[in-house]
């Protein structure tokens, strides 16, 4: 479980941390940076929205594993901070299965090829793929963007120097049951588990 808690109240979050949960994810540097301060240190950030290149300096060290590698040249610029800071950035690459222009990630054709320039960067480490699946009022209807970024991860890995890629991050409030059923390893939560406290999570 990875709790995406955008704008979800710091009294809440850290009631969230009081059950156990460790995993948290912001899709805003700024507000990564600010719970981040306010929770204790054994949290691990994940970053999951479009990452600004002019953020990473000051993001990295907070953060555990981007999930949101949607261009090259923010996987350029992660492997140059890296080798500044002397440190290993763990990451996913994001796709566009659904090819919504609201979406962003990569084709899902160009993923083996950019799995394999990105095996080469130094500092980078790929772990697997994310993705987004479009809204549907039955889950179910979801099942076949999940296959699909399984079986990407499926083709590519191990080939042409790309490792295991053993993370699959699939799922939100509203479609994670069948992607836990087609091997996500993380789900991304935000609404179900924030519903009714503060501004709503979905707002942005
Ligand atoms: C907000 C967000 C989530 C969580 O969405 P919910 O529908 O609120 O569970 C997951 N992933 C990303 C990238 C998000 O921006």
């Amino acid at each position: 479980l990875v709790a995406v808690t955008k704008q979800a109240p710091i009294d809440f979050v850290q009631g969230l941390y009081d059950l156990g949960v460790r995993r948290m994810a912001e899709n805003r540097p700024q507000q990564l940076w600010e719970k981040a301060a306010a929770l204790p240190s054994d949290v691990r950030w994940h970053m999951v929205g479009r990452f600004q290149t002019n953020k990473i300096a000051r993001t990295l060290p907070a953060v555990a594993l981007v999930h949101s590698v949607d261009r090259r040249s923010l996987a350029e610029a992660l492997s140059a901070e890296a080798a500044r800071a002397g440190i290993e950035v763990r990451c996913l690459l994001q796709v566009n299965v659904t090819g919504e222009e609201t979406k962003g990630g990569f084709a899902p054709d160009e993923v083996a090829e950019v799995l394999a320039w990105a095996a080469a960067l130094p500092g980078l480490r790929v772990d697997g793929l994310m993705t987004m699946a479009r809204y549907e009022d039955e889950a179910e209807a979801c099942r076949p963007t999940f296959q699909a970024l399984r079986r990407l991860r499926d083709s590519a890995a191990n080939r042409n120097g790309v490792g295991d890629l053993p993370i699959l991050s699939m799922g939100m409030s509203n479609d994670f049951e069948p992607a836990v059923e087609e091997g996500a390893t993380h789900v991304r939560i935000g609404s179900a588990l924030f519903e009714g406290v503060g501004p709503s999570p979905s707002s942005t």
